[in-house]
């Protein structure tokens, strides 16, 4: 049996035309001799009525921190909504079709709630359904413990449930369907001329992913890369082959930059030796703030002074910590992450010094800089984030 399994993201199941669409694509997949597994997500964005973020403001804030098990039972709905919904579209087209939950499906997940891990899938089921002809529709985003409670797989987690699926079924190929092409070399609302990405090895996708491009969950790549799934994001508004990837050898590269991606919400810290002189835990600020799960990021460390960056939603407690600590520090909000990512850049001398010469040109100051092989990280003001990344898209030719 071939299996493929098609996710299909929020905006591509909110409206019944659209829905027809995805009937489209897989009926079309069946006509190829495919055994095809759907991944649906809630329907619509924010401010649709049975998007997760329309769900989950019907509990308050207070009683959703404290109450995790019940919030993801509340987020889970919104799926459920989805697969049955989808489910009839697929029946009037003539596809025989059972909506199943993730617990149904066999993810099988420990009791995180909100960000569950997987501990296993049981397969049988969604098997049984394929030999009988039938296409299961499962649930994104959610699994259940062993005692039978819902769980949530965190943010974005359709695109993991559909790579879990892939591993554990073996599939042929995992098919992300969404609002856009495929991978851009930039998110197409910041860039208008932001090119596609044919191919792309799972090693790249995964710094996109990872540092901001909405379009494809981490974890999700992780997951593939390990079980050599393919994976492959296409539109389902349209026939276009989308973005293929896999483990691609890294000498197929031709351009010095694959593309560019950001991460805003960052604040950048800084901790001067002066202020600090007789504070033992100047040295240990690191090590205190990790031991807090509190997760830090282009960090840099002088003989005078510390800097490094934290998502701004870890303000107050940052605060809390320092005085604690008795340290005294200064901080900027508002910044933002801009990544340069290319594997094509390994090696290759002056990158640097083009990305900040273009940076410059546009009168953006660069807060702070770090560098792997294959990324290079850029902190700027939020509100020069989008000039930067269209100046940088511009200097290394990347526009289609
Ligand atoms: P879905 O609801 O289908 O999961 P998402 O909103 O999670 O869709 O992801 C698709 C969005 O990702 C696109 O609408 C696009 O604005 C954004 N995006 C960010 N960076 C990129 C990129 N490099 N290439 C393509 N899309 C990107
Ligand atoms: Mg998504």
């Amino acid at each position: 049996m071939k299996i493929l399994i098609q996710k299909f993201g929020g905006t591509s199941v909110s409206t019944p035309e659209r829905r027809r669409l995805v009937v489209e694509k897989v009926i079309k997949a069946r006509n190829d001799g495919y055994s095809t597994v759907i991944v649906v997500s809630a329907m619509g964005r924010k401010g649709e009525p049975y998007a997760t973020d329309t769900l989950l403001s019907l509990l308050s804030n207070s009683f959703k921190e404290n109450n995790l098990l019940v919030t993801d039972l509340l987020m889970c709905c919104g799926e459920i909504i989805s697969s049955v919904v989808m489910c009839e579209e697929l029946v009037n087209s003539n596809v025989k079709s059972v909506p199943l939950t993730g617990g149904q499906a066999g993810i099988i997940t420990d009791d995180t709630f909100g960000n569950a891990a997987l501990k296993r899938v049981d397969t049988e089921n969604i098997l049984k359904l394929l030999n009988e002809g039938i296409v299961p529709v499962v649930t994104g985003f959610q699994g259940i413990t062993p005692d039978g409670y819902f769980t949530t797989l965190g943010r974005g987690g359709s695109d993991v449930t559909a790579a879990i699926l892939g591993a554990a079924l073996k599939a042929e190929k995992v098919e992300i369907y969404t609002d856009v092409d495929g991978i851009m070399t930039a998110d197409p609302r910041i860039v208008k001329d932001a090119a596609l990405i044919k191919k792309i090895s799972y090693n790249e996708v995964f710094q996109f992913a990872d540092q901001g491009a909405k379009v494809i969950h981490p974890r999700a790549v992780e997951i593939a890369m390990s079980a050599s799934v393919t994976l492959a994001i296409k539109n389902t508004m349209n026939d276009c082959e989308g973005t293929l990837i896999g483990s691609f050898a890294e000498n197929s590269v031709v351009n010095i930059i694959t593309g560019i991606t950001h991460l805003d919400n960052r604040l950048q810290i800084k901790i001067g030796q002066k202020e600090n002189i007789d504070n033992k835990n100047y040295h240990s600020v690191l090590e205190i703030l990790a031991r807090n799960s509190i997760s830090i990021d282009l960090i840099n460390v002088f003989p005078h002074e510390q800097i490094f960056t934290v998502d701004s939603k870890n303000k107050k407690f940052v605060d809390e910590i320092m005085k604690q600590l008795d340290l005294k520090y200064d901080f900027t909000e508002n910044c933002s992450k801009i990544a340069i990512i290319g594997s094509g850049m390994r090696g290759i001398p002056g990158v640097m010094a083009r990305i900040l010469k273009a940076i410059y040109a546009e009168d953006i100051e660069v807060f702070q800089t770090a560098d792997s092989h294959t990324t290079i990280w850029c902190l700027v003001e939020s509100k020069n984030a989008q000039k930067c990344i269209n100046a940088l898209h511009k200097e290394f030719k990347l526009g289609s």
